[in-house]
């Protein structure tokens, strides 16, 4: 019997997020449709997505080719919500993460060598595409992380990021037990800096400035608090032997110049902090007592991963803020002040 009742249209899902619309403008909350995941991809229902400094690329549109409106957020924890053709490892209801690894290609000189975080198409979550500043996001396969059932949301949401580069950053310093390890800057980076160093058992050394980060900073596990304000920081990192690595968390070139001076023999300077300005070095400084200087950018999945575990493990834990997404623009404003203590979180 055929009817002539018209089926009705499906209501189209629709989700909050907040979105750059042009370089320089505001973080605004708008409604869009919930995205579906292609081949090879999930959707996660986001439960929180730290802000991070370096989402300022995506703000102020300082990275070539980000294409506008663009939803920032690589800080990202969340359950798998649905999951593309071919997805056969991740399940509906898994807690997962993606950081600022946002995808590879498989198939570059680097990724065939094993090399993911170097691939010459390397994607960034939240740049590249869609990040987590949004109710649900798609991501690819490659770029998740399993969650530990030992850490809530928020708390994943910043060791994604900023957990990760210094976890990662350190552990491959080539700082062995017992050597010196300077952390510079007791911030959003440093903070978590502190922490990694002193239970990868560093003799740790923290700097910052001023004297009231002293007492912080000793109980996140620095063993030696240097004000960089009061003293000269190099010549005290002297005092102890030289550092056999100073990891650079503050953006402030000046400041990392004026550290390399602290290194000792075979020592290593690790810039994680981006300040735009150039690092002042003279030739001698590095000539002698083979010093090194070297950049470094978060890690892999898997890398975070193993962060992540290692947090469960020890206790290592982000201070952290949080706001509920509609107020994403003053959540912004409040990392971009650097008062945050110390990472900035958006819950959904
Ligand atoms: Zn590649």
């Amino acid at each position: 019997m055929a009817t002539s009742t018209v089926a009705p249209k499906p209501a189209v899902a629709t989700m909050k997020a907040a979105q750059i619309s042009k370089p320089g403008s505001a973080l605004e909350i708008i409604e869009r449709e919930i995205p579906e995941p292609d081949a090879g991809q999930v959707r996660i229902k986001v439960q929180a997505c730290g802000i991070c400094h370096s989402d300022v690329l995506v703000k102020e549109g300082l990275l070539p080719g980000i294409q506008y409106p663009r939803v920032p957020g690589h800080e990202v924890a969340g359950i798998v919500n649905e999951v593309g053709a071919g997805v056969t490892t991740w399940k509906i209801g898994q807690r997962v993460g993606v950081g600022w690894h946002g995808g590879h290609d498989n198939t570059c000189r680097e990724c065939r060598r094993g090399d993911f975080r170097n691939c010459r198409n390397v994607k960034i979550s939240g740049v590249s595409y869609d990040g987590g500043y949004q109710q649900y996001m798609v991501a690819p396969v490659e770029a998740l992380v399993p969650i530990p059932d030992g850490l809530t949301d928020v708390e994943a949401a910043p060791l994604l990021d900023a957990g990760i580069t210094t976890y990662n950053a350190l552990r491959s310093s080539g700082a062995m037990p017992g050597d010196l390890v300077a952390v510079q800057g007791i911030g959003g980076l440093g903070h978590l800096g502190v922490q990694f160093a002193n239970r990868f058992g560093y003799n740790v050394a923290a700097i910052g400035r001023g004297s009231e980060n002293a007492v912080l900073a000793r109980k996140l596990g620095a063993h030696v608090y240097i004000d960089s304000q009061a003293t000269n920081a190099a010549e005290e990192l002297q005092k102890l032997g030289g550092a056999r690595v100073i990891i650079a968390t503050a953006p402030n070139s000046k400041a990392m110049s004026a550290l390399i001076n602290g290194l000792g023999p075979n020592g290593k300077l690790v810039v994680v902090g981006a300040a735009p300005d150039p690092i002042e070095v003279t030739p001698a400084q590095l000539i002698f007592g083979s010093k090194t200087i070297q950049g470094w950018a978060a890690g892999t999945p898997a890398a975070s991963e193993d962060a992540l575990n290692f947090c469960v493990l020890t206790g290592v834990r982000p201070m952290i803020e949080t706001y509920p997404l509609e107020r994403a623009d003053e959540a912004y404003a409040r990392m971009m002040s650097g008062d945050a203590q110390f990472r900035v979180v958006l819950t959904m």
